[in-house]
């Protein structure tokens, strides 16, 4: 049924879980990590190459493909899914994050937010109900309602009003949804930067709307890890127990362990192919190789010798080197397969040791 959250197991040693999430393009095992398709493609890598990562979901962004291509174009090309082609889950962010982060002007009032596309500096106006018939015809499998994601660092003050707006904007957003809610899910996202007490009443709030899932928004914004540790521990828990949770925009190999202990369920992040175009692919420890130092030039051994990806199967250290000097697009397309690989069996691992617990 879609939409429905089966939790399978609750660990015993932690808060972290594994579960199942049905939507209308499949079943995604949770704890997932999602490769992010900014411009309807994973950098670098063919829809099969990112299936054969074991990649179950992909996240696209509404912001960039509101502007380019537009969403009037992408449903005419028979919606996202077919106008990329992959079949599997798809969630959309709202936007709200790229409009505070690449916009040059942005005006926020009770309405929604004005501001100019970073591309022909044209002038945009995104409301709770626009943005969510954007994702309607995009076709995603969940998507997300319009908010602000509060800088780092913040005054209290200013994270009180973002959050009270986030709030406005997400009641207009699911009862824009439920006048026709169809087969695409609708997450809500807590807001209230790194103050616990404001991140307890939003997430409270919120929890009164019932929403299909919950993301924790505005962490990974430039905070310490400490910080972002804390408020992911103190949030996370809050969240209801048969709903899927969401860490926006987090990541990285050495957060993964932690914040699944924590209760989070899904992770987006562009670090495994960004960190690829600069040459740096995960290592068996999650720590960084940099491809390009003269140590790998006659290193026959694969990126990571017990990494089962196509990368690391066929290549050697000094031949994607050698590709990545020359400046050739392939030593981007294996690094990036490589590290999203690495980042699928990382989470794949730690959700067969919460079922293989007693
Ligand atoms: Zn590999």
């Amino acid at each position: 049924m879609v939409g429905k959250f089966e939790l399978l197991k609750s660990s015993k040693k932690h808060k972290g879980r594994a579960g199942i999430l049905h939507t209308a393009h499949g079943s995604i095992e949770t704890p997932v990590f999602m490769p992010v398709g900014t411009q309807a493609t994973v950098k670098g890598l063919t829809p099969q190459m990112v299936e054969d990562t074991g990649a179950q979901i992909v996240l696209s962004n509404t912001y960039h493909l509101a502007l380019r291509p537009g969403s009037d174009l992408v449903e005419e090309m028979g919606g996202l899914h077919k106008f990329m082609n992959w079949s599997k889950p798809i969630l959309t962010d709202s936007g709200g994050y790229q409009v505070f982060s690449l916009s040059k002007m942005r005006k926020i009032s009770d309405d929604g937010v004005e501001f100019r596309s970073h591309i022909d500096g044209s002038k945009r106006m995104f409301t709770p109900e626009s943005v969510i018939d954007i994702q309607r015809q995009l076709g995603s499998d969940i998507m997300m309602p319009l908010d602000i994601c509060s800088p780092y660092p913040c005054k209290r003050n200013q994270l009180e009003k973002d959050w009270i707006q986030t709030l406005a904007w997400e009641k207009r957003a699911k009862a824009h949804w439920e006048k026709a809610p169809g087969k695409q899910l609708l997450f809500a996202i807590v807001q209230g930067g790194m103050d616990n007490g404001l991140r307890k009443e939003s997430a409270q709030a919120l929890i009164d709307l019932d929403f299909p899932g919950y993301a924790v928004g505005g962490v990974s914004v430039g905070e310490p890890l400490d910080e972002m540790n804390e408020i992911t521990a103190h949030t996370v828990p809050l969240l209801p127990e048969d709903k899927p949770r969401y860490l926006m925009g987090v990541g990285l190999p050495e957060n993964m362990q932690f914040c699944i202990e924590q209760g989070v369920d899904m992770f987006d992040c562009v670090a495994p192919t960004r960190l690829a175009r600069h040459g740096q692919v995960f290592d068996q420890e999650g720590g960084r190789l940099n491809i390009k130092n003269a140590q790998f030039q006659r290193d026959q051994a694969p990126i990571d010798p017990s990494c089962d990806c196509y990368a690391c199967q066929h290549f050697t250290r000094a031949y994607i080197r050698h590709l990545f000097i020359a400046k050739e697009v392939l030593a981007i397309t294996l690094m990036s397969l490589h590290n999203i690989r690495h980042m699928v069996r990382l989470v794949t691992r730690i959700r067969e040791g919460i079922l293989a617990e007693d």
